[in-house]
């Protein structure tokens, strides 16, 4: 058996979408399972499309997958080069050896004829095919619009009447009917290939084993079993492997580029783990025999198997894209982290953090809070900084007083400040350093037993916590209280208490 060798082929066309990464996946799985190569091949070779920093943009983030290639553009390898704008010859030599072989033909429609030809089509309702205009032409007209420098293309030429059987390894044999296939541009007219000549050429110069592309490739597939004939290298084609496209969460169509959840970018400045990406990816076409959901994304392997006719054992559903679990799936490599190491990726993260030294205290009160990096900084703010109070959040805390205390706090509005009054005295008396136990009795006993005057009114214990995470904090959610308070230390806690209470009813109404 020869080694098993896989490639990714992407364009460079600006933008690296998590559909990339998906695809590189089965690529990367396919070739380690078995020890072989994982290539990546730029397919730059459509000028209009490509985008300066791209390649780099790419690179930089197959890196961060650790999908490390054998073969690239920059590494080289036995095959080089990897960039197919740097093929062109090679190409031109395969256009011609099919143009000898009649399997190609020289075009020199203008584009105004194609054009009126497209535009007839649609106003016949019919799917724009070339007409084969220049299938006809005769060796002279050739010869002669040659030597004028009449600009071409070539096209492929398709048998007419054929049934085009093709074998996808998820689906099975699927039949095409040759009748309804273009004559595909193989050599455009400014030298370069298209894809099919270039990817199917490559393919097979690069000794690739196992093509595994994008589910929207699939009805091209038919003109690359003919190109394989045509070159004489049908008993050489590789398996072709279309896992299924990832579709939005909501609606209709696959994930695209206007989702701002397709970028990699995305997910790098939010704050998730490349490696609990890839375990979801992994999770959404394959279910792990033991029922797993958290595993090491590698164990994928155990769905791949080149001896089987699916070659890798995934869903041929499209599965839809779903970020909350993908979120749920991030916080549980979180959980799972030790504190010391959540703590270098949360420092590696926050690069600008002024107070990244500091956060190491922090993080075991957050570990169980957050399920990406990014949500570290909205819930621990406070911690360094003395709030934004805002006057609605104190509005949801309305303590349950049963009866009013006295004619000030009526109504009830006013009596967040009249607690918030109790508080800061409590504070001021409590014995320093603030114990956990002695904190906590002493806002219990405020709530239970000081508050209600006379014994009529009472205020929820839990409420009364939560005026005094509000007044700490500025927010209803924030990591356990008193750790916070700890962390903040008794001095700021009371000069944010006392300044609530002083400017309580003025601030942000
Ligand atoms: N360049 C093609 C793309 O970006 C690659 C398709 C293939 O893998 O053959 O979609």
């Amino acid at each position: 058996m020869n080694q098993v060798r896989t490639r990714f082929a992407p364009s460079p066309t600006g933008f690296v979408h998590i559909g990339s990464i998906y695809l590189t996946m089965f690529d990367y799985i396919v070739a380690k399972k078995y020890h072989g190569q994982f290539i990546i091949r730029v397919e730059d070779t459509d000028q209009n499309r490509y985008v300066e920093g791209a390649e780099d943009a790419l690179f930089r983030a197959l890196d961060w997958f650790g999908l490390t290639s054998d073969e690239d553009p920059i590494k080289g390898g036995p095959f080089a080069p990897y960039r197919q704008s740097e093929r062109l010859d090679i190409y031109r030599q395969h256009a011609e050896i099919l143009l000898k072989n009649g399997h190609a033909y020289y075009c020199f429609c203008t584009k105004e004829r194609l054009e009126e030809h497209r535009k007839q089509q649609e106003s016949k309702r019919q799917p724009s095919m070339y007409d084969k205009h220049c299938r006809s032409l005769s060796e002279e007209e050739v010869q002669s619009n040659l030597a004028k420098k009449v600009s071409y293309v070539v096209r492929m030429k398709i048998p007419e009447n054929e049934i085009i059987k093709v074998q996808d390894a998820l689906m099975g044999e699927i039949e095409f009917d040759s009748n309804l296939i273009d004559d595909q541009v193989l050599l455009k007219s400014d030298g370069f290939p298209t894809y099919h000549l270039a990817a199917t050429v490559d393919d097979h110069l690069m000794e690739i084993t196992h093509v595994i592309r994008g589910r929207e490739w699939m009805p091209s597939t038919p003109k690359h079993v003919l190109l394989y004939r045509f070159f004489g290298w049908e008993k050489e084609m590789p398996p072709f492997i279309h896992p299924p496209l990832i579709l939005k969460s909501e609606g209709q169509g696959k994930l695209s580029k206007r989702d701002n959840v397709s970028s990699i970018d995305y997910y790098k400045s939010e704050g998730f783990f490349p490696e609990a990406i890839l375990n979801y990816l992994a999770n959404i076409v394959w279910n792990h025999p033991d029922g797993k959901e958290i595993y090491d994304w590698k164990e994928f392997e155990q769905a791949v198997d080149i001896n089987t006719p699916k070659v890798i054992n995934i869903t041929s559903q499209a599965p839809k894209f779903d970020l909350k679990k993908l979120e749920w799936v991030n916080g549980e490599y979180i959980r799972k982290m030790s504190d010391e190491e959540l703590t270098k990726r949360l420092q590696e993260f926050l690069v600008d953090h002024p107070n990244k030294d500091q956060i190491g205290p922090v993080v075991p009160l957050i570990k169980e809070r957050i399920t990406k990096l990014s949500d570290f900084v909205p819930l621990t703010d406070f911690i360094w900084e003395k709030p934004e109070y805002d006057m609605e959040v104190f509005k949801k805390i309305q303590p349950k007083v049963d009866r009013p205390l006295d004619e000030k706090i009526n109504p009830p509005a006013g009596g967040q400040k009249m607690v918030l009054e109790k508080i800061l005295g409590v504070m001021e008396t409590l014995p320093r350093p603030w114990n956990a136990e002695e904190f906590e009795k002493s806002f219990r006993k405020l709530a239970e037993d000081d508050l209600p005057a006379g014994g009529q009114g009472k205020i929820k214990v839990g409420d009364m916590f939560q005026l005094i995470r509000v007044a700490v904090s500025g927010q209803l959610i924030t990591p356990p209280l008193f750790e916070s308070v700890k962390i903040i230390g008794e001095k700021e806690i009371l000069d944010r208490v006392k300044w609530v209470v002083e400017n309580f009813g003025e601030f942000n109404e």
